[in-house]
């Protein structure tokens, strides 16, 4: 099977600090990647790179074999839109929405009528049991219930790839694990490939490969289980 993401020989620098020298990683269809590695080695800024949110210096980053920097910008945001789901640590739903129409919205950005995005939300936001917020807004839910809805929101257009920076950080550890176990069966159901950066070795043990960041790069091999 051909990876879906491929970054070669990447690097980035912020003014005169080196963020990425030179770090290689493929993403294949369907995996859950676990990039680990300590704070400050570049795992955010590859994170940022294979999503197309940030361009590299140098290198190149790839989805199915076409160059990401050198799609139109109109393709780079259709691809954040539709094939690529996202799930940060904070701030990422809107407060004016109920937490039902916060899912339902990438659904009813690309066009499905407001009756069935609302339905297939209602859905997911069961699967990731957390139906009994659907109606309220999101500063009304619990900071483990408001992730799930984040999570659900990433998941609803089932997107080839989930990336999903430290979505955890801000819960206590039970809440943590149980919406990272969470996200990945749902991702698993979908068929989306996650790459998630963690600290948690708990965590990364629960993904199908783990690759270790040292100093801008990956600290090969990777792990595979
Ligand atoms: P983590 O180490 O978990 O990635 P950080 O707090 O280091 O979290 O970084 C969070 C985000 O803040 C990064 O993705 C990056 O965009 C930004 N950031 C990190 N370091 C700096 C910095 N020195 N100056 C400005 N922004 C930074
Ligand atoms: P990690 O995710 O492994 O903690 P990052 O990719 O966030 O690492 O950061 C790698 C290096 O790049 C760090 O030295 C960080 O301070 C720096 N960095 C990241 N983002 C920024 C930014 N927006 N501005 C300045 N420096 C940054």
């Amino acid at each position: 099977v051909p990876p879906l993401l491929v970054a070669d020989d990447v690097s980035k620098s912020f003014g005169a600090t080196p963020a990425l020298k030179g770090a290689s990683l493929q993403v294949f269809p369907g995996e859950v990647l676990a990039l680990t590695g300590p704070s400050g080695s570049g795992k955010s800024t590859l994170l940022h790179c294979l999503s197309g949110i940030l361009t590299p210096d140098s290198g190149r980053i790839s989805y199915e074999g076409r160059d990401l920097s050198a799609l139109p910008d109109g393709e780079r945001s259709a691809l954040r839109r539709g094939a690529f789901g996202f799930v940060f640590q904070f701030g990422q739903l809107v407060p004016e929405l109920t937490c039902l129409e916060n899912v339902a919205l990438p659904l009813r950005l690309s066009g499905v009528r407001r009756r069935q995005a609302e339905r297939s939300a209602g859905e997911l936001l069961a699967r990731l049991q957390v139906a009994d917020v659907a109606g309220k807004r999101p500063g009304q839910a619990s900071g483990g219930q408001g992730q799930r809805v984040a999570v659900a929101r990433a998941l609803i257009t089932a997107p080839r790839v989930v990336f999903a920076d430290e979505p955890t950080g801000a819960l206590d550890s039970h809440n943590g694990e149980q919406v990272m176990r969470l996200l990945i069966a749902a991702a698993r159901e979908r068929g989306s490939a996650v790459v998630l950066v963690t600290h948690e070795a708990r965590i990364a043990s629960w993904a199908d490969r783990e690759v270790m960041f040292r100093d801008g790069a990956a600290d090969t091999p990777a792990v595979s289980r």
